[in-house]
């Protein structure tokens, strides 16, 4: 969300209030307006103006998708008395219906695999981030690793390799590791750590 001066009149999505043109606002592509002390600032309010407006607008790429799905399932239904026909389809030769169809088929199968990029398109759209998801993301690897994990365990540090917890803080742990170019400690965040799997024991 960022501070705009309103060039063409709109409405706040949360008052309702009309913004004039020269107004201050708040502004998000595809949320809207806001007057300044509309604009939403905690995390869940921001999601709920993301969510919203991203469902509306993944709805209509699934309509548009439906539609197409229908259009093309008609074309390829369409003559079934013909279609199935065996000598329609292998009888050598021009026949000009049969080429017709043969394009119209092969448009269909074409907007088909449109549909599908839409409806691939309008999942994605409904997955809404706001600031701080990623952070609750990492801390929940952390929180994960803290209660699995103990001194001791020999676990994947990631880039550092195998390596031995010599101790757990809040957010990272101290890891030691004997290679080949002698032994180090590190502090890794915890998120990083995984446990040994047969791949890389
Ligand atoms: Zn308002």
């Amino acid at each position: 969300m960022r501070p705009i001066t309103v060039k063409y009149q709109g409405e706040c999505r949360k008052c309702g209030a009309t913004l004039v043109a020269g107004e201050s606002a708040i502004y998000e592509r595809h949320v809207g307006l806001f007057c300044p002390e509309c604009e939403p600032k905690e995390a869940e309010d921001i999601r709920t103006y993301r969510q919203e407006a991203a469902d509306r607008k993944a709805d209509r790429y699934e309509d548009w998708a439906t539609k197409r799905r229908e259009k093309a399932s008609a074309q390829l239904n369409s003559h079934p008395e013909i279609r199935h026909d065996w000598a329609f389809i292998t009888q050598p030769g021009r026949i000009p219906f049969r080429d017709r169809m043969n394009k119209a088929d092969g448009r269909a199968f074409e907007s088909i695999h449109v549909a599908e990029r839409m409806e691939a398109k309008a999942e994605s759209l409904r997955h809404v981030r706001v600031k701080g998801d990623a952070e609750k993301r990492w801390q929940g690897l952390r929180d994960l690793n803290t209660n699995r994990f103990k001194v001791g365990d020999v676990v994947n540090t990631g880039i550092y390799g195998k390596g031995t917890i010599l101790k757990i803080n809040k957010k990272t742990a101290k890891v030691g590791n004997t290679g080949t170019s002698g032994t180090f400690t590190v502090n890794v965040d915890l998120a990083f750590l995984s446990p040994i799997t047969s791949l890389n024991s």
